[in-house]
């Protein structure tokens, strides 16, 4: 029963996402005006506002004007409650719980705005960083000095491998984006997170680098944003994280 609560409100939290998504780059307040057409500008009804179900009745149209509206609203939708509902299974009802839902909004969020627009916003990362310091103090996922200590690995590296980058590519591989992402991550999940999530997220990124050059005939310099990669190691870090360290030490006979 809990387990379809816990998806419902993931549901209810992609769809404000969407939301978050298409306003914070605009500079818009998230919380006025409601909903609109994004053709007619037509105000959305609460009743057509229903996350996945409305898309599936409508046929993924706007009621108003028939135009079609973009796929990725109940994927977001969908993504965050099954994301939501994977995070209750994993780490049961506790004070862990919360933060990690807002951890989990808020890599949603900063994945599709850097797809978006090349930019993970300030008004992310800073709270994020403060709110990830605060919950280590009650929650069992990290400490006050770990917290402290994954804040300047998470800023360290990135700063490191961008000032590395540059130096030996000559272009900006990364932006101040991505080492303030990582420094939020640091503050919530600590600094052993921050090692797993970078070589992850650049192992994910690398993959999809040649995937890209490849299949979708894209130029070796195309820049691919890294937020998404980030996000989606340190999702899998919060599933997978402390298995997959396990291994990785167990191989190198260390463990
Ligand atoms: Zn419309």
């Amino acid at each position: 029963m809990t387990i379809v609560f816990v998806s419902v409100f993931g549901l209810i939290i992609g769809s404000f996402l969407n939301v978050v998504i298409y306003r914070i780059p605009e500079h818009k307040s998230i919380v006025y005006p409601s909903s609109r057409c994004p053709y007619c500008n037509t105000e959305i009804k609460p009743y057509d506002n229903i996350p996945v179900l409305s898309y599936i009745i409508l046929r993924g149209r706007c009621r108003a004007c028939g135009r079609h509206i973009s796929l990725r609203y109940p994927v977001i939708e969908l993504l965050t409650g099954v994301l939501f509902a994977g995070i209750y299974i994993k780490y049961g009802l506790a004070l862990d719980l919360p933060v990690l839902f807002i951890l989990t909004a808020g890599l949603v969020a900063v994945a599709f705005i850097d797809i978006d627009h090349r930019i993970i916003p300030n008004v992310i990362t800073y709270p994020g960083i403060v709110l990830g310091f605060a919950s280590s103090f009650f929650t069992g996922i990290n400490s006050p000095v770990g917290s402290i200590s994954g804040i300047a690995a998470g800023a360290g590296i990135l700063l490191a491998t961008a000032y590395i980058y540059k130096a030996v590519a000559g272009v900006e591989g990364m932006g101040m984006g991505d080492v303030k992402l990582m420094a939020m991550l640091g503050a919530f999940l600590g600094w052993e997170a921050v090692l797993f999530i970078v070589v992850m997220s650049a192992f994910i990124g690398s993959a999809a680098g040649i995937f890209l050059v490849i299949f979708a005939g894209k130029g070796r310099r195309y820049a691919v944003p890294f937020g998404p990669f980030i996000s989606m190691a340190a999702i899998l870090y919060l599933f997978y994280g402390q298995g997959i360290i396990a291994i990785y030490l167990r191989t190198i006979g260390y463990a």
